[in-house]
């Protein structure tokens, strides 16, 4: 490896875009902070990790990631504490993710080296740019593509990993009403479901607005195969709570092993939350609901930690969910959110100092 991934130059801008943002104001994800990382892979190996000011990539038109789609990506966050410390949450989790998700797509694994030390660099060097109004983060948009060139049908000699930020807003998706898909799978078995790849996204697109159509923010996805069984939220996780048990579907080639999900799953363990990982139908939903067993259902993902779920249309029917007094989805909400903020103890170790 040609690289040494601690030896990271930055140029800095000289013109910054801080006085023009207005923090108290922040949409999602949509106003980026003054500097991104990059590192490229040619000639067999990761190479040129720098900082340099956020700004247009060039690309030739025969990028094969315009054609081949051979993209993947992270969504992860940094927070600010009341001190000015700045942490962020399980970053090694979406490190493995990532790899994980290049191997699927044939994109060479990155250095855990040049992703943690870039990923550092750059929030020390934009840490102004880390919201402190609360509820706020940065967001952070980590992914690696194929910047080489041809009409090949094949991988790229070359690839690009960036790393761009955002600061956020607190997440506020009003009520959601979601639909069980029937028609439609967002993944399927031997496929790259489980892959954080940027076609996975673009397939969603066109049912979730015929869901939108229909008068739900959000589709559930059912299994390819029968569609009888619910598998994720729109792009989060899914759980379920009937009675007072808590219920997950498991991860598999189609359904994308969610950090948020898996921290619920040992909040839950750990405050004793009765909990059954497992395939869940449609049709125990709909009874449940019937009985008035159903309490819950909320999707589970680092945008909105959890997003609860008002209603749900399946078929021809549509059915609300009850005010619950004692509601799972806020209590590992606030879990969650007090360990990222560093308001609370840190029993797991999922807090990581920047
Ligand atoms: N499922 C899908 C399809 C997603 O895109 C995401 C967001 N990364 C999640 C689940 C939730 O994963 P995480 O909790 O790691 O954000």
């Amino acid at each position: 490896m040609k690289v040494s991934a601690l030896e990271i130059p930055i140029t800095r801008t000289n013109q910054s875009r801080l006085p023009e943002v207005d923090f108290n104001n922040l949409p999602f994800g949509s106003v980026f902070s003054d500097h991104m990382f990059l590192a490229d892979y040619y000639d067999g190996a990761w190479q040129d990790a720098r900082v340099v000011p956020y700004g247009p990539l060039s690309l030739e038109p025969a990028a094969k990631v315009f054609h081949y789609g051979q993209e993947v990506f992270e969504g992860m966050k940094a927070y600010k504490d009341k001190e000015g410390q700045v942490w962020l949450f399980r970053p090694l989790e979406n490190q493995r993710r990532l790899n994980k998700s290049a191997s699927r797509l044939m994109i060479p694994e990155l250095p855990e080296a040049i992703f943690m030390e870039g990923l550092k660099t750059l929030l020390r060097t934009d840490s102004d740019w880390i919201p402190t109004v609360a509820g706020s983060s940065l967001y952070i948009r980590p992914f690696l593509f194929a910047s080489g060139n041809g009409f090949h049908a094949s991988p790229s000699d070359r690839y690009t990993f960036v790393i761009a930020t955002a600061p956020s807003g607190a997440y506020f998706a009003g009520e959601v009403h979601v639909r069980i898909e029937e028609k439609y799978s967002r993944a399927a078995n031997g496929g790259v479901g489980y892959a954080k790849a940027g076609g996975n996204y673009a397939g969603q697109f066109y049912p979730t607005q015929l869901a939108k159509e229909a008068g739900f923010q959000q589709v559930i996805w059912t299994d390819d195969n029968t569609h009888e069984y619910i598998e994720e939220a729109g792009a989060m996780n899914i759980f379920v709570r009937i009675g007072d048990t808590l219920l997950t579907s498991p991860t598999s080639d189609r359904i994308l092993d969610g950090i948020t999900r898996k921290s619920i799953l040992e909040l839950a363990e750990a405050e004793g939350i009765p909990t059954e990982v497992r395939k869940i139908s449609v049709s125990e939903i709909v009874e449940a609901s019937k009985k008035g067993q159903l309490k819950e259902m909320f999707g589970a993902g680092t945008a909105a930690v959890v997003s609860p779920i008002s209603g749900y249309g399946y078929r021809d029917e549509r059915f609300d969910l009850p005010e619950v007094a004692d509601s799972y989805a806020t209590f590992f909400k606030k879990r969650i959110t007090d360990i990222q903020y560093n308001r609370s103890e840190d029993p797991f170790g999922w807090r990581y100092p920047v």
